[in-house]
């Protein structure tokens, strides 16, 4: 498993207005970092540097030590999944879009996958499961379902690094809780970076930093953060 590190990053979108102002943090291989902060702060603008979709302007984002700008886009996407507050799923059944992106693959391959990567606690509630012909179609499915499917397909390709960029953030809190706690089952040993604004749905990460203006302003266990309230 990886480790994720922001070296003096900077970065800005317009030339004239700086988001990221030499934001430096570590994620240890295997370990959750939870990024809060308020809107604004920059929280998915680190999410979309990490992925690539933009390059820093200064300093270095560096995974197992290696400057990402030096890693083919095609190998670092694999390493990375990322899980977003507002997935669009295909119309069509769960078992679909689970296994979308794994082209050629048997429905038993895919059961197979989904066993090793450990994801059934996600899919064993879903109407039809891994079935692709049969079920509800995607778009009739609740917000919390839809969540599910989407953190499914994501950890079915058993990238090492995961980013929830305010995957629960939109659900009320007791599906969050239950989605988070599957999580927490499933993921040992997964190098995670948490984006949230609520400190409550951060409760089990390893580390939280507050972002405040493109700067980490406070670091420290959910307790450590808590007391400061
Ligand atoms: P957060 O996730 O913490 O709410 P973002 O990282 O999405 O914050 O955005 C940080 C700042 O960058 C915001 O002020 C936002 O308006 C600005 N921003 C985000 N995306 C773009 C973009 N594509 N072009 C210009 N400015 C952007
Ligand atoms: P342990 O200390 O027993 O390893 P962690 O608190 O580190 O437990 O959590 C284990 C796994 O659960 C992490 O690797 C991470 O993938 C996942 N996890 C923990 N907290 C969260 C969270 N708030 N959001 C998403 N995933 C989480």
């Amino acid at each position: 498993r990886p480790s994720v590190t922001f070296d003096k990053v900077v970065f800005g979108y317009d030339a004239d207005r700086t988001i990221l102002q030499g934001l430096s943090f570590e994620v240890p291989a295997g370990s959750t970092l939870a990024i809060v902060g308020p809107s604004g702060a920059g929280k998915s603008t680190i999410a979309r540097l990490l992925f690539r979709f933009y390059d820093p302007q200064g300093g270095r984002i560096l995974i197992d030590g290696q400057d990402i700008a030096r890693v083919r886009q095609d190998s670092l996407r694999a390493h990375i999944g990322i899980v977003p507050q507002d997935t669009v799923l295909f119309n069509d059944t769960v078992g679909y879009n689970i296994a979308y992106g794994q082209e050629g693959a048997t429905p038993d391959q895919i059961e197979q996958a989904a066993r090793d990567a450990a994801i059934l606690p996600f899919i064993e509630r879903l109407p039809a499961g891994f079935d692709t012909e049969v079920g509800e179609r995607g778009l009739k499915l609740s917000g919390g379902e839809k969540q599910r499917v989407a953190i499914a397909r994501t950890l079915l390709k058993n990238p090492p690094i995961v980013v929830l960029d305010e995957a629960t953030s939109a659900l009320d809190s007791r599906t969050e809780q239950d989605i988070l706690q599957t999580l927490q089952r499933v993921s040992q040993g997964r190098t995670t970076l948490a984006i949230a604004h609520r400190l409550s749905t951060i409760a089990s990460a390893d580390r939280i930093i507050v972002l405040d203006h493109g700067r980490v302003s406070e670091t420290g266990s959910h307790e450590e953060l808590l007391r400061h309230d």
